[in-house]
């Protein structure tokens, strides 16, 4: 028999959201749709977030760009987070994809490859990517974004906010005309003087809150479906699954469904989780198992 899990995506949720991100924010959204828009499909999110109005959208490859220049058509503009290398520039320019520069080296492939329009990313204190502040290179004519990336954005308490966004201020005052961005989802949520001219939600987009967990502002858009392939009664005592994490201290009946780690569900003890059967909320029990036959 095929899995039983399935996912499903609800578009609206996501055009939900989307706008009310850009409500949030004050400014207009640019999706982040890498890794297959978090899992939930790049192309089908992506059509239906131009519909909504997203013009711009990032992904984190070069790969995942020329995809989604296929799926999205000549229209909306396209930036590649994690920049140009060596022998990208050639398909970056090809696809009519942007990349955001990371380094001296960067821009200088880049430059040297005939490439035009392009993003800066500053390093402000998450230590990935990105220029550092004192490496900031002299404006050129492709510059189209100046943007920088939040490590703390889901914590709205932590200092770091606001020592990465004085940095971020000062840094891009020197590329006039470029958009600035600074905030991801949860930067949405830290006060309009964290949007600049565009912000990038990721997460938020496709159902997660702003903090790492469920958010009334935010619509859920990913729901998994399974079927229960068999019911037992346990008396008190018995213990269910791998590692025997979980022991029944009554009389139960407990509900084994089709979806495992073998779906994408994580190989842990399932106590923080929970599954709605006949529209009542249960709790998991036990530890998930790939699928309920291995
Ligand atoms: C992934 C990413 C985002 C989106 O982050 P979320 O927290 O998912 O909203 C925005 N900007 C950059 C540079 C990213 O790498």
């Amino acid at each position: 028999m095929p899995s039983t899990c399935r996912l499903s995506v609800d578009l609206d949720a996501l055009a939900r959201n989307f706008h009310t991100l850009e409500a949030v924010a004050g400014a207009p959204a640019h999706p982040v749709v890498k890794a297959d828009a978090y899992g939930l499909g790049a192309s089908a999110c992506a059509n239906r977030l131009a519909i909504e109005g997203a013009r711009t959208f990032f992904v984190a490859r070069l790969d995942e760009g020329v995809a989604l220049r296929e799926a999205l058509g000549a229209g909306p503009v396209i930036y590649v987070l994690e920049g140009c290398y060596g022998e990208g520039a050639g398909q970056l320019i090809e696809a009519k994809l942007r990349p955001v520069l990371n380094s001296p080296q960067q821009l200088s492939t880049w430059t040297a490859s005939g490439g035009g329009e392009a993003g800066l990313q500053f390093d402000t204190g998450m230590s990935r990517l990105g220029f550092a502040l004192s490496e900031a290179p002299p404006p050129f004519p492709g510059l189209r974004l100046v943007m920088s990336h939040l490590s703390c954005a889901d914590q709205p308490e932590a200092a770091m906010n606001e020592v990465q966004r004085r940095a971020f201020v000062a840094v891009s005052a020197r590329y006039d005309g470029a958009v600035r961005s600074l905030a991801n989802s949860s930067g949405c949520f830290l006060g309009s003087h964290y949007s600049f001219d565009a912000v990038r939600p990721g997460i938020c987009l496709y159902g997660g809150g702003p903090q790492g967990r469920p958010d009334p502002r935010i619509a859920p858009v990913a729901a998994l479906t399974a079927q229960v392939l068999q019911l037992v009664s346990i008396s008190a005592g018995t213990s269910v699954g791998y590692g025997a994490a979980f022991t029944a201290e009554r009389p139960m009946t407990i509900a084994t469904v089709g979806a495992g780690y073998a779906d994408g569900l994580m190989r842990i003890n399932a106590e923080a989780g929970s599954v709605i059967v006949a529209s009542q909320q249960r709790p998991l029990i036990g530890r998930i198992s790939m699928d309920p036959r291995r």
